[in-house]
């Protein structure tokens, strides 16, 4: 878990799935770095959980997803196979989650353009069709990575007013 800062107005829990090796442990790390202020206002606290490595380990499940508003579902945009996967941890996400829950699909490894294995427009439709955002990063050349998830803590802040 990640806390960007122990004084804050706001905490809001966010997870991070999708299979193993689409990069979210990356994603984290290249975004934990840097520094997030949402205006001047408010102090937002971000607790982000992710997954790494205890993918195998369903009796977490509940407590991973318990309480948590915005999710980042991501896949990895060079193996197909990975975004197909997309829709059932979406569905997990949906069975122990509030249904107001902001979901941001995010296609990972955007800077693998020779090998890319899935459109924007199938993946945005697919977004589009799940009632979740869509954005594509790349945590290795630091691409939208800080937009993914303050696109998700823009629409919490929205939502809780
Ligand atoms: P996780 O299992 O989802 O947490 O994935 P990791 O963050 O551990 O990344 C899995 C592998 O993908 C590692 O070898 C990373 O270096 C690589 N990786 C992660 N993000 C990117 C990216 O944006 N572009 C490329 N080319 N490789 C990445």
């Amino acid at each position: 878990a990640y806390r960007a800062d122990e004084e804050y107005d706001y905490l809001f829990k966010v997870v991070l799935i999708g299979d193993a090796g689409v990069g979210k442990t990356n994603l984290l790390s290249r975004f934990a770095r840097d520094e997030f202020s949402f205006e001047t206002k408010s102090t937002i606290g971000v607790e982000i959980w992710d997954t790494a490595g205890q993918d195998r380990y369903r009796a977490i499940t509940s407590a991973y997803y318990r309480g948590s508003v915005g999710a980042l579902v991501v896949f990895d945009l060079s193996r197909r196979v990975t975004f197909e996967n997309t829709a059932r941890w979406l569905q997990e996400l949906r069975s122990h989650t509030d249904p107001n829950i902001v979901v941001m699909l995010v296609g990972n490894k955007a800077d693998l353009r020779h090998i890319r294995a899935v459109s924007v427009e199938e993946a945005q439709a697919f977004a589009r069709k799940e009632k979740a955002f869509f954005t594509e990063t790349s945590a290795l050349e630091s691409i939208n990575v800080a937009d993914a998830f303050t696109g998700v803590l823009t629409q919490i802040y929205h939502v809780v007013g």
